[in-house]
């Protein structure tokens, strides 16, 4: 689960991580008034969305009037911000932050992150802040260096001393640094961060080491222990389709392939995607229906699937295992008698109450292809979407 920088500022500076003293804002009045009350000569009005590069993308003004934070703040209300992590079609801004203006001296990068490869935290730093890491990674791989925590240890001075000096922090600024360093630490631990990335992290002309941006992913698995976190949630940022999965527990992904796929079990669901890439199509989605599925539950992943414009065909491919296959076929018909059934679809039955499943989907009177194994079910599905409706 992602959040809103502001609410990631929030949680940092709970657990004494220095950030920016600033206020959300919903309006332009909100936004008038957060930048008189926090004072000060130079305010930045933040778009708030879940994707960076919003710099780039006209979402962060820095300002050095309280006229000009209405003038912005009445600009990026409500505007479509289109970054290189919002994809073409951009995110509407309907959240601001207002932040105290900093004097940077410097720009620097430093993230954690669950590292897979080595079983622990990581923590990545770079002296390149302000860009895509991305970028840095690609163009100038030397200059990222990633320290792993030994998680008996915990948070050590020498590694804050080792991040430090990666960042070219000396004396007093190394030492902001390291006590930055733990704070950082603790809250991911804390609150079963995936990933905290501080993008830049930057010294002040006036000395101080501070948090300018900070993106916080939660991991999903442990948010039942965090009714705080949850309620953080902005479904305004998330995609209708998973949002809608997640409400009848389906496991979806949308990816850009134009057959929509059904399938029990997410090994099936993998093999499924490969064999229609191995026809010569693309999956529009991953969509696991899981072990025990109800009707009701088939129903939502069928209108899911057929909610999305690219889907050009839909491959049904259900192991009937502890789901029963004559399940599946009633779930089918009731969503295609709702939804009405405008592409073809391909179902590959197998299983417990098979012949009851195929009976039930040959006698619906609906234009349904039955396949015998994997390879047959791949095979017509894509010859259906090529030959065109
Ligand atoms: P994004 O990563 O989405 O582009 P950031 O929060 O990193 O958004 O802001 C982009 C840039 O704007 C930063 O690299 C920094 O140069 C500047 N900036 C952000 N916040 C402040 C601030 N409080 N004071 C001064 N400059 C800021
Ligand atoms: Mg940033």
């Amino acid at each position: 689960m992602n959040i809103h920088e502001y609410q990631a500022k929030e949680i940092l500076r709970a657990f004494g991580v220095p950030v920016p003293r600033g206020i959300a804002a919903f309006s332009v009045e909100d936004a008038v008034r957060a930048a008189d009350k926090l004072g000060g000569v130079a305010w930045v009005v933040k778009a708030q969305i879940h994707a960076g590069g919003r710099g780039k993308g006209g979402g962060v003004k820095v300002v050095k009037s309280i006229e000009n934070v209405g003038t912005e703040a009445e600009r990026m209300l409500g505007m479509t911000l289109v970054t290189h992590q919002t994809g073409p079609h951009g995110r509407l801004v309907r959240r601001l932050y207002i932040e105290e203006g900093s004097a940077i001296e410097r720009e620097l990068y430093l993230s954690a992150l669950v590292d897979r490869s080595s079983s622990r935290v990581a923590f990545i730093a770079s002296t390149e802040g302000g860009m895509d890491i991305e970028t840095v990674a690609k163009e100038t791989p030397d200059k990222i260096q990633t320290f792993s925590v030994d998680p008996a240890a915990g948070y050590s001075r020498y590694l804050g001393h080792e991040i430090a000096a990666a960042l070219d922090l000396r004396g007093d600024q190394a030492a902001q640094c390291g006590a930055l360093i733990a704070a950082l630490y603790e809250a991911f631990m804390a609150k079963d961060m995936s990933l905290l990335e501080i993008n830049p992290l930057v010294v002040t002309k006036d000395g101080r080491v501070v948090c300018l941006d900070a993106k916080i992913n939660f991991d999903d698995n442990a948010l039942f222990r965090h009714k705080d976190v949850q309620e953080l949630r902005d479904p305004d940022e998330e995609d209708p389709m998973e949002r809608e999965a997640g409400k009848y527990d389906l496991s979806y992904v949308k990816l850009d392939g134009s057959i929509g796929c059904m399938v029990n079990g997410a090994g099936l669901a993998m093999a499924t995607m490969d064999i229609i890439k191995l026809y010569g199509e693309e999956p529009a989605n991953f969509l696991d229906v899981g072990g025990g599925a109800s009707r009701e539950k088939v129903t939502a992943a069928f209108k899911i699937i057929l909610s999305d414009p690219n889907v050009k065909g839909i491959l049904v491919n259900i192991f009937g295992g502890i789901m029963r296959c004559d399940i599946i076929a009633d779930g089918i018909i009731a969503a295609a008698h709702e939804v009405s059934l405008s592409v073809p679809l391909v179902v590959r039955l197998e299983g417990t109450n098979v012949e009851k499943g195929k009976e039930i989907l040959a006698s619906s009177g609906l234009p349904i292809v039955s396949a015998s194994d994997l390879a047959d079910a791949a095979q017509k599905i894509v010859a259906a979407v090529r030959s065109g409706p």
